[in-house]
């Protein structure tokens, strides 16, 4: 995985890294459950270093998260795509929304977040890493 491209939906926002991923994870909070509109988001994380995007219509929702601290939730206010987040616990990453890679076959998320929260009927791997809350908490 030497490059990663993705973008929203309509195409307006578009990102590229030439940094490897660091990891991938799924987060049943339901922060992700409202912003994706579905059970969980699976996300991957990304140096900041190397991740540009390209956009005209990006917008950001300023999220707050479990430790109070701000979580920059990037959207296309053309087409509505959750598309990346900021964390300022964790301003060396961007957490990118797999769904809106180019290619997301890649993905195995290695660590269920937020489990407390997580839908009845989501199935989780047998010998997934999983926190109730945040990894860090
Ligand atoms: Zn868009
Ligand atoms: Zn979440």
């Amino acid at each position: 995985m030497n490059e990663i491209k993705g973008g929203c939906l309509c195409g307006n926002v578009r990102y590229e890294t030439t940094q490897a991923p660091l990891m991938s994870a799924v987060c049943h909070c339901t922060h992700c459950q409202k912003q994706s509109g579905s059970a969980f988001s699976t996300n991957v994380v990304v140096p900041a270093a190397g991740f540009n995007v390209t956009a005209s219509t990006l917008a950001t929702f300023n999220d707050v998260g479990e430790s109070g601290l701000s979580v920059k939730r990037h959207f296309c206010s053309h087409c509505g795509s959750p598309v990346y987040t900021e964390l300022d616990a964790n301003p060396g990453v961007a957490v990118l929304k797999a769904g809106t890679l180019d290619d997301p076959s890649w993905v195995r998320p290695q660590v269920h977040m937020w489990r407390c929260s997580a839908q009845p009927w989501v199935p989780v791997a047998e010998g997934t890493v999983c926190f109730e809350h945040n990894p860090e908490a």
